[in-house]
């Protein structure tokens, strides 16, 4: 791959109490290279990704107004006989300190211009194996959720993986063999007015972890199991086969206690213990948190450097043996976009759970895991202190 040129385009300073002024200079991305039988337009690209990065720019922006931060951001940009590649790095400071990184990819064909992605099933059928392979080479599980994490260049023969780490972003890159690529289609953008529903599990693991994930691999569905920390080391088997069915995994504090009434430092180490007794089981670091009762205090939320996730359906699952009694309650507050609340502990609603599956089913409702609802993996997507649901 050749790099044509890289650019340091601006840096901003907002300042704390200052005007919310700033300026965005458009990108002058170099449209040099033309090939002569091109029918499509370099300029029509160049402006596409402009708009992108201009939207991208003012969420960041808007994300970190509170803070003193300076946001600067450089482009690379790619060619070679098969595809024309940008690769945007933004960098937010609030001081000297880098608190996010983010990259942004994109890939056009060099033939047509056509947007190049890859999409789910070239994801999954093609890369994963290998991906998960050059990962665990680095100390680092994946699941097939994690693939919606990646950003990509893409030439002739390579592709280059970008993986971020964690939330301030520190990326792996993995460069593997083009071994096919796919198309943007417009049916394959999101369609307007879409229903979508994710299943999230609270409390667990427990004794009946492995039956649920059964329950939910029968139905295809992939879902969010929000763990505590002293329960992982108990069952470790659990946690595992959470992870390698593709679920995701959230943390959900070590003891259960009110984050309302413990102090921050307290707080902190909740979370941090969490976060390292998954790691020690799975190699991957849960990527969501939510707060044990959903109660919390400000300054608690905004320490937390993962997004925050409640919830807007409660099963209240924990409350009645009964299942009709659950069941009713999820179809009584679901809405168009809704976060569900279960619980994976022995007395766990297999009967009630599936009966909502298959009427979330029934009304064209898709299952996404909870970064997919929110779109985590654009990290732009993610607003710290927060609260998603
Ligand atoms: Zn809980």
């Amino acid at each position: 791959m050749k790099k044509i040129f890289l650019v340091v385009i601006c840096a901003f300073i907002f300042f704390l109490g200052g005007s919310s002024c700033y300026s965005y200079p458009k990108t002058e991305i170099n449209a040099s290279r033309r090939k002569k039988e091109n029918t499509y337009n370099y300029a029509a690209i160049n402006d596409d990704i402009d708009n992108e990065v201009f939207e991208l720019f003012v969420k960041l922006h808007k994300n970190y107004k509170k803070n003193n931060n300076e946001v600067v951001f450089s482009y690379e940009k790619f060619t070679d006989p098969f595809a024309l590649s940008f690769l945007f790095d933004f960098w937010v400071y609030s001081g000297d300190n880098i608190v996010r990184k983010i990259k942004r990819t994109y890939n056009y064909a060099a033939s047509d211009g056509k947007s190049i992605i890859l999409n789910d099933i070239i994801l999954i059928d093609v890369y994963w194996p290998l991906l998960q392979n050059e990962m665990k080479k680095r100390g680092i599980n994946i699941n097939t959720n994690d693939l919606k994490f990646f950003k990509y260049i893409v030439n002739k023969d390579e592709i280059v993986f970008y993986y971020p780490l964690d939330y301030e972003a520190n990326y792996l890159t993995v460069t593997l063999a083009n071994n096919g690529v796919t198309y943007q289609d417009t049916a394959d953008t999101e369609v307007n007015g879409e229903r979508r529903a994710a299943l999230t599990f609270d409390d667990g693991p427990s004794s009946a972890t492995k039956d649920l994930v059964d329950l939910l691999n029968k139905y295809q569905i992939k879902a969010t199991f929000f763990l505590l920390g002293e329960r992982v080391k108990y069952y470790p088997d659990e946690v595992g086969y959470i992870y390698q069915s593709g679920h995701e995994i959230g943390n959900h504090s070590y003891s259960h206690p009110d984050f309302s009434k413990i102090t921050l430092s307290e707080a902190e180490k909740e979370i941090a213990d969490t976060q390292e007794a998954v790691y020690k089981l799975i190699s991957s670091y849960p990527k969501l948190f939510r707060f044990p009762y959903g109660n919390y205090n400000i300054s608690a939320l905004n320490m937390i450097d993962l997004p925050v996730v409640l919830w807007d359906c409660d099963s209240e699952d924990w409350r009645y043996r009964n299942s009709q009694i659950v069941y009713n309650n999820v179809l009584s507050s679901l809405s168009a976009q809704t976060v569900i609340l279960f619980h994976d502990f022995a007395g766990y609603h297999k009967t009630a759970i599936e009966a909502v599956i298959n009427y979330l089913d029934s009304q064209g409702y898709r299952f996404v895991t909870v970064s997919e609802m929110f779109a985590f993996h654009s990290e732009e997507n993610v607003v710290f202190g927060k609260i998603y649901y």
